[in-house]
């Protein structure tokens, strides 16, 4: 991490007053707590656990209460949403996780053989060791919003396309006396054994250590965004664009210009809709175009900045003054009235530029840093 922005995070650490173990924020509501030994519970019958994490923040979307029952299972890491990511370093993040001998593959939950890869990957696993059991239970687990039900929903459809009639899974040993059966719900994926995958995720806290690993996992929205508050996540998001000199990338190319042009965006996507002004919530074309429009502006005026700032990156107070004067281009450039109060402005603002980082529509990005050390941690 660059010195200011490590500098403005724990700046920004002071001012919330957060420390080890809370602190003034309150990350969690407290059913997560109980919903945690819950899964502690049901990952005793799980012979697989696929243990989904954001790809954009490979490290911070573990749980750490939980690291040390998952890492003794046999367990596959899927890290989601690479169509989010920058795939140049999530090529260093494969031989981070292959170096530490845990199987790991880059996934889209949307994507049906992008999900169809990880199910053969659970298969061979499962199947190389214990072949003999009749039923194998696979659990899905990860922090919230990682994308576990989009990724359960697409293993339904596949195993309804290849195991048309369902059967009911029957598990000897759940019941309260020893060989009572008992009824999981499961969606069966693979005969002999029969692997089947239980319909509901596990939920896991996050864990948050540091303050930056709360923001990154509030900016990638596993954690509310009134835990921190828009405009913090804006402002951080902008500090590690700017120290990683993002903004450069960002020169106005006749790649940008055509895809302008031609800009092809899914109009029903309701994500996109919030980036509409108030009046315009039907998308059309014209939306289209605006908000490929608003995508080139904003990315424009982060250049702009960026490149005319004669400060320096690894001092504090420089970084926010730039912070300063981007977010007063962007509400330029996101054509905000300039009459609005400024604490409002500055919240549209900070809404729009996270709909559109956590949207991929400013490129694909990776948060956490591939750690130098390849001592093994998760
Ligand atoms: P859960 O809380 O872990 O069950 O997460 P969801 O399955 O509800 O997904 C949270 C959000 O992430 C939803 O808006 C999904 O559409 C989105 N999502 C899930 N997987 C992917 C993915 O691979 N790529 C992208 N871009 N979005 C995804």
């Amino acid at each position: 991490m660059s010195g200011g922005l490590r500098k403005l995070v724990k700046k920004g650490l002071g001012e919330m007053g957060f420390n080890k173990g809370g602190g003034a924020i309150n990350w969690f509501p407290g059913h997560m707590a109980v919903a945690t030994r819950a899964i502690r519970d049901r990952l005793k019958y799980a012979d697989l656990v696929i243990e989904v994490r954001d790809s954009r923040i490979p490290l911070s979307s573990v749980n750490e209460d939980l690291q040390s029952v998952l890492s003794s299972k046999r367990r596959v890491v899927a890290l989601n949403k690479k169509d989010l990511a920058n795939p140049n370093i999530m090529h260093k993040w494969i031989q981070y996780f292959d170096s530490h001998k845990q199987d790991c593959l880059l996934i889209n939950a949307h994507n049906k053989g992008s999900v169809k890869k990880l199910l053969d990957l659970v298969e061979l696993k499962l199947k190389e060791v214990i072949s003999r059991e009749p039923t194998l239970l696979v659990m899905v687990v990860g922090v919230p919003n990682v994308g576990k039900s989009s990724l359960i929903n697409s293993i339904n459809q596949i195993a309804s396309a290849r195991f048309p009639v369902q059967e009911k899974m029957k598990r000897a040993t759940v019941g309260p006396l020893p060989g009572v059966t008992q009824d999981i719900a499961g969606f069966k994926i693979a005969h002999k054994p029969s692997i089947y995958v239980l319909d509901t995720p596990g939920v896991l806290v996050p864990s948050i250590p540091d303050i930056e690993t709360g923001l990154k996992l509030a900016v990638t929205g596993s954690v509310k965004d009134s835990v921190v508050g828009e405009e913090r996540l804006a402002q951080y998001l902008l500090a590690v664009l700017n120290s990683r000199s993002t903004p450069l990338h960002w020169k106005m190319n006749n790649r940008i210009l055509e895809q302008l042009k031609h800009g092809s965006t899914d109009k029903n996507d309701n994500k996109l809709k919030a980036l509409l002004p108030k009046k315009k919530k039907q998308l059309d074309d014209s939306n289209v175009w605006y908000i490929e429009d608003l995508v080139t502006q904003v990315q424009h005026a982060l250049y702009l900045t960026f490149s005319e700032f004669d400060g320096n990156l690894e001092e504090e107070n420089d970084l926010e003054s730039l912070i300063e004067e981007q977010f007063i281009a962007l509400q330029k450039a996101m054509k905000v009235p300039p009459h609005k109060a400024s604490d409002e402005a500055r919240t549209i603002v900070s809404k729009k530029f996270l709909t559109l980082f956590r949207m991929g529509k400013l490129g694909p990005f990776t948060l956490d840093d591939v750690p130098e050390t390849m001592a093994p941690t998760h």
